[in-house]
């Protein structure tokens, strides 16, 4: 990788040697290493052992993760929170794996949309609770750095499946519990996904 890294610095028309970027390619090497290591986090093991059986069927709630992604498009991070909400039927998870799990999937090129995805099909699969819910929202920088559609550079996405999906009234608690931060037109009717990066230029 170090070797590519300072190829990149010459294509950008830099001297890799001169004394700030001398150590560049290698501190690259090791940003990237840790922004992606997602890919290397084995789910299971992060789950393990932090399945409970339990009589409690109320919503359970975890607001304001934070997190940082790249996108895929531009390799340009896309951060802000997460907010988790399930609703148990005979199992729950310990608290502190929620964040943990954000992070495997966030330390990972994505989209917005999938990253959304698939930390509430996680928990949907390993936790199979009576529903899940997960709503994103965050800056991408890919837009509001390069000066595209500013207004869109924040984004908001949801995933909801079992009650969250069948329940308005489900829906609507959960949603006033996390008090998004912007009031997205639709959300709360359709919840259909804010449109997150979706620039392939
Ligand atoms: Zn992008």
């Amino acid at each position: 990788m170090q070797e590519l890294i300072r190829k990149l610095l010459v294509a950008l028309g830099e001297d890799p040697d001169r004394e700030g970027l001398r150590d560049t390619p290698k501190r690259v090497e090791k940003a990237y290493t840790f922004l992606t290591s997602g890919y290397r986090a084995d789910i299971a093991r992060v789950l393990n052992n932090a399945l409970f059986t339990v009589d409690y069927s109320e919503m359970v709630i975890v607001k304001d993760i934070d997190f940082y992604s790249l996108c895929e498009h531009h390799l340009l991070p896309f951060f802000g929170k997460c907010h988790v909400a399930y609703i148990p039927s005979t199992k729950v998870i310990g608290l502190s794996k929620i964040p943990r799990l954000v992070d495997v999937f966030a330390r990972r090129l994505q989209v917005q949309e999938r990253l959304t995805n698939q930390i509430a099909d996680t928990i949907n699969d390993t936790v199979k609770p009576l529903g899940v819910a997960v709503v994103m929202e965050a800056t991408h920088l890919c837009m509001s750095m390069r000066g595209v559609e500013k207004q869109n550079s924040f984004a908001v996405t949801s995933a909801m499946h079992g009650a969250f999906r069948d329940s308005a009234r489900t829906r609507m608690e959960f949603l006033e519990l996390i008090k998004l931060r912007s009031a997205v037109p639709g959300l709360r009717d359709a919840l259909s996904p804010g449109l997150a990066c979706v620039g392939e230029d």
